[in-house]
């Protein structure tokens, strides 16, 4: 597949991944349609000089909304006469140790409340898109290709029993969907960043980001870009299907 003149969504493209994902591709020639819960980041992000000339739709959208999705995937169609890529790139964090002891008294736990908000953008939010997705690539005839983005912390991190079990269940579901949809000629696959300088991590204190750098093989924290890359390779590479493609610098959790 080109990345010239290909249909891509984004969802959370308002963030920092997002955000670098659509301005990698905008430069290849991708027509855009990017989603986010925040219309204000979309706004921006589309008044930003690397988009200036790209075809772009942006959509508020909560990807956890069942309705909300298949409206978003509608209009995708409707505007652009159809969809060829999904980036299923929305995700948050609720940090917290799943309970926590001291004294002899339970001083904390994972409330339920954070549990689920992971679990419904994390998890719920890439069936939804990727179900969207899917039915409309299948019905157009492909080719099409769904990307998930997992994390190095699929493996398991602590204060992440919300957020791992997500990652790791959007690269099983990679897998999974490779195998079910490839009849449809629609290629799935995940990438499994490991920590990247979104603003989230640059704002860390001197001390911490040290430390995390210390525990990087390549001796630094990724770039953006790095990630946009990774999707851009694996859109021009029709041979790469049901993988999960790390990209953390040589980093292990
Ligand atoms: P980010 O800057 O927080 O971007 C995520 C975007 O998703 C935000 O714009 C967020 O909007 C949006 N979002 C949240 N809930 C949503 C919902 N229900 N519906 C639609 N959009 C929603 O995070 P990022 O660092 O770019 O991460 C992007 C993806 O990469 C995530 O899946 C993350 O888990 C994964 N990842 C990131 C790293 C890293 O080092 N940055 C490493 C491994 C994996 P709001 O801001 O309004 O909440």
């Amino acid at each position: 597949m080109k990345t010239e003149a290909t249909i891509v969504a984004i969802t959370g493209a308002g963030g920092g991944l997002g955000g670098a994902m659509a301005k990698r591709l905008a430069a290849q020639g991708a027509k855009l349609a990017l989603l986010d819960y925040d219309r204000a980041a979309l706004e921006t992000l589309k008044a930003s000089p690397e988009l200036a000339t790209a075809e772009c739709l942006i959509i508020a959208c909560d990807v956890s909304n069942e309705d909300a999705v298949d409206q978003a995937f509608t209009e995708i169609c409707g505007h652009f006469g159809g969809l060829d890529v999904l980036i299923n790139n929305a995700g948050i964090t609720r940090d917290a140790l799943m309970i926590k002891v001291k004294d002899g008294e339970l001083v904390s736990r994972m409330s339920l409340e954070n549990w689920n908000a992971v679990i419904d953008v994390n998890l719920t939010g890439v069936f939804l898109c990727g179900r969207a997705a899917a039915e409309r690539m299948a019905l157009a005839d492909g080719p099409g290709l769904i990307i998930n983005i997992s994390s190095i912390s699929r493996s398991g991190n602590m204060g992440q029993s919300n957020y791992s079990a997500t990652k790791a269940a959007v690269a099983a579901m990679a897998v999974t969907w490779a195998k079910e949809l490839a009849r449809y000629d629609i290629r799935v696959n995940a990438i499994s960043p490991g920590f990247i300088g979104t603003e989230m991590v640059r704002a860390m204190k001197p001390e911490a980001l040290a430390k995390l750098r210390a525990m990087i093989p390549a001796g630094r924290i990724g770039e953006p870009d790095e990630i946009a890359h990774t999707v851009q390779y694996i859109i021009e590479n029709d041979f790469v299907n049901g993988r999960n493609m790390e990209v953390d610098g040589g980093m292990r959790l």
